[in-house]
C-alpha cells in the first residue's frame, strides 16, 4: 500500500512581509552555502563531516559575531532547518555492511550469515533426495519456511535501520549500484561466469539485492515524510579513487586488499568502503551548489 500526502498553500504576504521573507531566504542561502563549503573542505581534506549539532553551534557563533550580524534578523528555526537539510551520504558495500561517509558502519545482524549457511545446507540436503518423494516435499516446505523467516527478519532490520537514518539525515546520497553491477558482469557473462564467481556469493548477492532495493524504498519515503530526500548517483570507481581532491588518483593499485585503501600516489590510507562513501558524498555535494527553492 502506498500513501502519498501533500498539502499546498499559497501565501499572500503584504509588501513588507514579502521583503522580510526575501531577507530570510537570503539568510538561509547564506547559511547553506557557508556550511556546504565547510563540509566540502573537510571531506576534501579527509576529515569526518561535522554533525548537525556541531553546525548548529557554529550557527550560534555566527549569529553572535560582528561579521554575520545580519543573520540575527532571521528567525533561528529556518536557519537550523537549513543545516539539518545539509547532511550526509550513505554508500552500500557488497558485503552486508552499510558504510557511511563519516567513517561509521551499520552492520547487518549476525543472523544474516547464519541463515545464509543454513539455506545452503538445506538446499544440499534437498539435492540428495528423490524428487517428489514425501521427504523431498517436506524438505521443500522447510526451505520455504526458512525463506519466509529470513524475509521477515530482513524487513524488520531494514525498517529499524532506515528509520534511524531518516531521523539523523535529511539528504542521503546513494551510489547507483547498477553501474557497479555492470562493471562486475564484465568479468564474465551471465551464461559463462568467471571462475571466481561462486554459488555462495550468488546467494549472498540475491539476499542482499532484495534487501537493498527495499531499503531504498523505505528510506525514500521516510525521508520524504520528514522533508528530506534521497538521491541516486552514478558513481563509478568510487572505491578505487583517492578522495583527496588535490590528488584524485584512480587505480586498482590503491586497493591492495578488499578492506583497505592506500593511495599509490599520496599515501592516503582509510577503510575502502569509507573512501567509497566519501567519494559518493563529494559527487553528491558537487551537484547541489545552492538551496533548491
Ligand atoms: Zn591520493
Amino acid at each position: 500500500m502506498k500513501i502519498l500526502k501533500a498539502f499546498r498553500y499559497r501565501l499572500e504576504p503584504t509588501e513588507e512581509q514579502a521583503r522580510q521573507l526575501s531577507r530570510y531566504r537570503g539568510c538561509m542561502r547564506f547559511v547553506w552555502n557557508k556550511a556546504l563549503a565547510l563540509q566540502k573542505g573537510r571531506v576534501g581534506a579527509g576529515y569526518p563531516l561535522l554533525s548537525y549539532g556541531d553546525l548548529a553551534k557554529l550557527l550560534t557563533l555566527w549569529r553572535h559575531s560582528e561579521e554575520y550580524a545580519f543573520l540575527r534578523h532571521a528567525p533561528v528555526h529556518p536557519l537550523q532547518w537549513t543545516l539539518k537539510f545539509l547532511m550526509q551520504s550513505i554508500h552500500v558495500a557488497f558485503d552486508p555492511t552499510l558504510a557511511l561517509s563519516n567513517g561509521t558502519f551499520v552492520d547487518a545482524p549476525g543472523w544474516f550469515r547464519r541463515y545464509e549457511a543454513k539455506v545452503a545446507w538445506e538446499m544440499r540436503k534437498l539435492a540428495r533426495m528423490k524428487k517428489f518423494s514425501k521427504n523431498w516435499r517436506e524438505q521443500v516446505a522447510k526451505i520455504q519456511r526458512l525463506h519466509a523467516h529470513i524475509a521477515n527478519a530482513r524487513f524488520d532490520f531494514l525498517h529499524k535501520t532506515s528509520t534511524a537514518i531518516s531521523k539523523n539525515h535529511a539528504m542521503v546520497f546513494v551510489e547507483d549500484l547498477h553501474v557497479k553491477n555492470m562493471s562486475k558482469s564484465a568479468k564474465g557473462t551471465k551464461e559463462n561466469p568467471g571462475k571466481k564467481v561462486r554459488a555462495k556469493s550468488g546467494l549472498n548477492k540475491a539476499i542482499l539485492d532484495q534487501g537493498w532495493s527495499m531499503f531504498q524504498t523505505l528510506l525514500t519515503y521516510k525521508l520524504a515524510w520528514r522533508g528530506g530526500y534521497l538521491k541516486t548517483l552514478p558513481a563509478p570507481y568510487t572505491s578505487l579513487t583517492c578522495p583527496i581532491p588535490t590528488c584524485g588518483h584512480a587505480s586498482k593499485g590503491n586497493r591492495i586488499t578488499q578492506a583497505d585503501f592506500t593511495c599509490e600516489k599520496c599515501g592516503y590510507h582509510a577503510n575502502a568502503d569509507t573512501v567509497g562513501a566519501m567519494n559518493v558524498l563529494r559527487a553528491g555535494l558537487a551537484r547541489i551548489a545552492c538551496l533548491p527553492a
